[in-house]
C-alpha cells in the first residue's frame, strides 16, 4: 500500500504524549486562512512510502518513544484522506511494536471512512476551528458538519481525544464560540486535554512560495492574557454542560 508523504519528523514533542515520530501526509479538503503547511494541500504531491518503509524509519528510534511514554502520530495536511494507508501503518506499528498510536484531525472526514482507522488508533487529536457554521466556511472554506458527524463517532468510540483550537484574534476568539467550544468538550466526555494554540505567522513564507494570497496579514498573535481569556469562556461552557457536582468539571480545563 503506498502512501503519499509530505514529512517525517522523529524527535516530534508537541502532537500527542513522550517523544515521537510525526507523520505528516499530503492532502487536505480544508484552505485555513491560517493554515502553515499549505503545501500539504495537494493529495498528489509528496513522496510515494509503503507502509514497510515508514516502518523502517521508525524503527532506529523506537526505544525513545518507549522509553518516554511516546509513539507514532499521523498528522498533515488531513491524514484521514488517506485512511486506508494509516490504518495499515498503525496497524502494524502497533502489531511489530505495540506503538502508541495518535491520529492528528480537523475531523473532516466521513465517520464511516475513518472506522477502520480508529480501531488502531489510541489517542485522537482533534482541531475544532468555529462552531458558527457560516465563520467555519469562511475560515476554512467548509461548513464543519461533517467535522461534528465525526466528533459523534469519537464519542461512539470512546477513544481518548485531545481538543485543540488555534486562537486567531477576530476569527476565533468571541465569547459566544469559545462557550459553545466550551460546552462541546464536555458534551463529548472523553475529552482528556485542551490546547488553546496561539495563532501565528510562521508559514505565511510558504503561502508566499505558492503564489497564494495570505488573507490574514493584519491579524497578530494573541497575546498570553488572550489566551487565559479563551481558556476562562471555554471553562464558562464546560460548567454550563457540565455536572457541577463532577469534579472533572472543575479542573484541568485549559492549557
Ligand atoms: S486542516 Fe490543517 S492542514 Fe488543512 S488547511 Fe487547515 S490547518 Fe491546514
Amino acid at each position: 500500500m503506498i502512501g503519499h508523504i509530505h514529512s517525517m519528523e522523529t524527535f516530534g514533542t508537541v502532537d500527542g504524549p513522550g517523544i515521537r515520530f510525526v507523520l505528516f501526509m499530503q492532502g487536505c479538503a480544508l484552505q485555513c486562512r491560517y493554515c502553515h503547511n499549505p503545501d500539504t494541500w495537494s493529495k498528489t504531491g509528496g513522496q510515494s512510502m509503503t507502509v514497510q518503509e515508514v516502518l523502517a524509519e521508525i524503527e532506529p528510534y523506537l526505544a525513545y518513544y518507549k522509553l518516554s511514554g511516546g509513539g507514532l502520530t499521523v498528522s498533515g495536511g488531513e491524514p484521514t484522506l488517506q485512511a486506508a494507508f494509516v490504518a495499515e501503518l498503525f496497524r502494524q506499528a502497533k502489531e511489530r511494536w505495540d506503538l502508541h498510536t495518535a491520529l492528528d484531525t480537523s475531523g473532516y472526514c466521513e465517520p464511516e471512512l475513518a472506522r477502520d482507522l480508529l480501531a488502531h488508533t489510541d489517542l485522537v487529536l482533534l482541531d475544532v476551528k468555529q462552531m458558527d457554521r457560516e465563520k467555519h466556511r469562511q475560515l476554512t472554506s467548509q461548513s464543519h458538519d461533517r467535522i461534528f458527524r465525526f466528533a459523534q463517532e469519537l464519542k461512539a468510540s470512546r477513544k481518548s481525544v485531545w481538543i485543540r483550537h488555534v486562537l486567531v484574534p477576530g476569527w476565533t476568539d468571541e465569547e459566544q464560540h469559545l462557550r459553545l467550544l466550551g460546552q462541546f468538550i464536555e458534551r463529548m466526555e472523553i475529552v482528556e486535554k485542551v490546547e488553546v494554540l496561539p495563532y501565528h505567522r510562521m508559514g505565511v513564507y510558504k503561502w508566499k512560495q505558492l503564489g497564494l494570497p495570505y488573507t490574514l496579514e493584519d491579524v497578530e498573535p494573541p497575546a498570553e492574557e488572550d489566551i487565559e481569556r479563551a481558556c476562562r469562556f471555554i471553562s464558562r461552557g464546560r460548567d454550563e454542560a457540565g455536572d457541577p457536582q463532577d469534579p472533572k468539571c472543575r479542573k484541568n480545563k485549559c492549557e
